[in-house]
C-alpha cells in the first residue's frame, strides 16, 4: 500500500457540532500543568472542564512514569530550600498520605523528591473533584473556536462523537502546544535541536540497597563496561529511583533517529519511535542483569505507556525565556513562579549535560511568557509555555510545570471574574493570591 500522504485527498462534509459546555475556564490536558490549572480555578469559583485524552490524569508523570518531582528546590552544600510550593506542594503531601516518600533526595548538584506514579493517579482525581472540576477523559482536542485573534472554545472528538466546549478562557496545557497550534500560534519546533525522547521502565528483583549505593558515575562506569562487551546502549548515565521494595525506575533509553531526536509530531517517526524504545529495554535488561551489582536477578516489571517526549513545540509569547534568564537569576515584575533546575539536555549522544545554577539561587518565570503572542481568551502553560531551548531545558520539569499551572488557573479565573481577557488582568493581585496559597515567587 502506498502510504504516500499526497495519494490523495478527500473533502469531507460539513457538519454540525454540538456545544455540550458551556464554561468559565477550558483546560485542555491533564498533567503537572493541566491538573493545577484546572483545581486553582476551580478553587477560585470558577466553572471549570478539564479534558483529558487517557483515562487518568498526571500526563507525563503517570503515563510516560518519571523518577521523582524536579524543580522543588535549590540547594547548599548544607540545605535543600524549596522553590516551589503552593499546589504542588500539597500534591506531594497528599502523595505522602498515600504512603509516597517526604523527604528529598539529593543528587549531582540538586535535589529531587522521588514518587510512586500510580498513586499520582488517584491522588489527581482525589483533588480535582473536591476542587469541584468537572471532568472529560477519552478526548481528544481537534480544534478550536476562534473569532479573529480571540480564542472561544475548543472543539473534541470523544468516544461518542465530536463535540465543543465555549469558554471565557481556555487554558492549553497539552504539553505540546497543541491548541495554540490549532489556533494559529506561533512557536518553534525543530526536530534537529530538540531533546531526545526516553522510554521509561522499572526493573524487579533489585537488591535495592545495593543499587541504591551506587552514584551516577558508578552507574555509568558499569553501563559502558557493557557497552564495551558488545551491548548497543544509547546512552549510559542515566536516573535509578526506587519507591518500592525490590524495585528500580530507570530513565536510561534514549531514542534517536538519523542523529537527532525523532519528531513526536509525525506519526510514523513517534510510532517508529515507541517500538525502538521498547526494544532497547531487552537490551538495559542484559546490560543491568550481568554488569551492574544488585541487579543480578533483575526482570522487567514495567514500561510506561507512552514514550516521554520532552520537548516539542514552544509558543512564542509575550515574554520568552533565555538561557540568560536562567543563568543570571532572571527577575520579573510579573513573576509567577521560580525555579533552580539546572539546564539538563538530552541530546544524542550517550551523556547528558547539565549546566548547574549556582548554588540557593533560582530564577523567575514571568506571568507574560502563559500569554501567545497576538492571541486572546489563550493561555499556555506547562512544558510548551514560551522558551528558548536553552531555557525550556531547565523550566520543563514537573514541578515547575505546576506551579506554572497553578498560575495559569488563578489568572484565568481572574479574567473571568473581572470580565477581561488574560493579558489584562492586574497580575499584582495574582501575585497576592499566589503568595497567599502558598506559592513560593521569591524576591
Ligand atoms: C523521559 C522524560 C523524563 C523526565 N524526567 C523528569 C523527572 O524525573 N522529573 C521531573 O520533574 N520532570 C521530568 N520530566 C519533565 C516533565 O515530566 C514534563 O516536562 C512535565 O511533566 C510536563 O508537564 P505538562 O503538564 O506540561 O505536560 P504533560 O505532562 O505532557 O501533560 C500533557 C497532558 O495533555 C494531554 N494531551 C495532550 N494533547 C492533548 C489533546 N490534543 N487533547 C487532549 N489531551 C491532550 C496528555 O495526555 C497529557 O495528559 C521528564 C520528561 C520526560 C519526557
Amino acid at each position: 500500500m502506498n502510504r504516500s500522504p499526497s495519494l490523495a485527498a478527500i473533502s469531507e462534509p460539513p457538519r454540525q457540532t454540538p456545544v455540550r459546555h458551556l464554561v468559565d475556564v477550558l483546560v485542555v490536558g491533564g498533567g503537572s500543568a493541566g491538573l493545577m490549572a484546572a483545581v486553582a480555578a476551580a478553587r477560585q469559583g470558577a466553572r471549570v472542564l478539564l479534558v483529558e485524552r487517557n483515562g487518568y490524569l498526571g500526563g507525563t508523570l503517570s503515563m510516560v512514569t518519571l523518577g521523582s518531582f524536579c524543580g522543588l528546590y535549590t540547594v547548599t552544600e548544607t540545605e535543600v530550600i524549596p522553590v516551589v510550593g503552593g499546589m504542588a506542594a500539597e500534591f506531594t503531601e497528599r502523595l505522602a498520605h498515600w504512603g509516597g516518600p517526604r523527604e528529598p533526595l539529593r543528587w549531582l548538584q540538586t535535589a529531587s523528591l522521588p514518587y510512586d506514579p500510580t498513586l499520582v493517579k488517584l491522588a489527581a482525581d482525589e483533588l480535582v473533584l473536591q476542587a469541584g472540576v468537572q471532568l472529560a477523559f477519552h478526548c481528544l482536542a481537534v480544534g478550536v473556536l476562534r473569532e479573529d485573534q480571540h480564542v472561544r472554545g475548543a472543539i473534541f472528538e470523544g468516544r461518542d462523537g465530536r463535540w465543543a466546549c465555549a469558554a471565557h478562557v481556555v487554558i492549553d496545557c497539552t504539553g505540546d502546544g497543541d491548541i495554540a497550534a490549532l489556533a494559529g500560534a506561533d512557536f518553534e519546533h525543530d526536530p534537529q535541536v530538540i531533546q531526545a525522547p526516553t522510554t521509561m521502565f522499572r526493573l524487579g528483583g533489585v537488591d535495592v540497597a545495593r543499587a541504591s549505593a551506587l552514584n551516577r558515575d558508578e552507574l555509568r562506569r558499569h553501563l559502558e563496561q557493557a557497552v564495551a562487551c558488545g551491548l548497543n546502549l544509547p546512552r549510559t548515565s542515566g536516573g535509578a529511583f526506587s519507591v518500592r521494595p525490590a524495585s528500580m525506575h530507570l530513565n536510561i533509553t534514549r531514542v534517536v533517529k538519523d542523529g537527532r531526536a525523532p519528531d513526536p509530531l509525525d506519526t510514523q517517526e513517534l510510532t517508529d519511535s515507541e517500538v525502538q524504545g521498547r526494544r532497547q529495554i531487552s537490551a538495559y535488561l542484559k546490560a543491568f542483569r550481568r554488569f551492574v551489582p544488585g541487579y543480578e536477578n533483575c526482570f522487567i516489571e514495567d514500561i510506561g505507556a507512552q514514550i516521554g517526549v520532552r520537548e516539542s513545540r514552544r509558543v512564542r509569547g509575550d515574554y520568552w525565556l533565555t538561557q540568560h534568564d536562567v543563568l543570571n537569576q532572571g527577575r520579573f515584575r510579573d513573576a509567577v513562579a521560580c525555579s533552580a533546575w539546572p539546564m539538563e539536555e538530552h541530546g544524542v549522544g550517550r551523556a547528558t549535560l547539565w549546566r548547574f545554577l549556582a548554588p540557593g539561587t533560582y530564577y523567575q518565570l514571568p506571568y507574560r511568557m502563559m500569554l501567545p503572542a497576538g492571541l486572546h481568551g489563550l493561555l499556555v502553560a506547562g512544558r510548551c509555555a514560551s522558551a528558548s531551548h536553552e531555557a525550556h531545558a531547565s523550566m520543563r520539569v514537573a514541578a515547575v510545570c505546576m506551579a506554572l499551572g497553578e498560575a495559569a488557573g488563578v489568572a484565568a479565573a481572574q479574567a473571568v471574574a473581572a470580565g477581561v481577557m488574560p493579558r489584562d488582568i492586574d497580575t499584582d493581585a495574582l501575585r497576592r493570591t499566589l503568595r497567599a496559597q502558598g506559592a513560593i515567587l521569591g524576591d
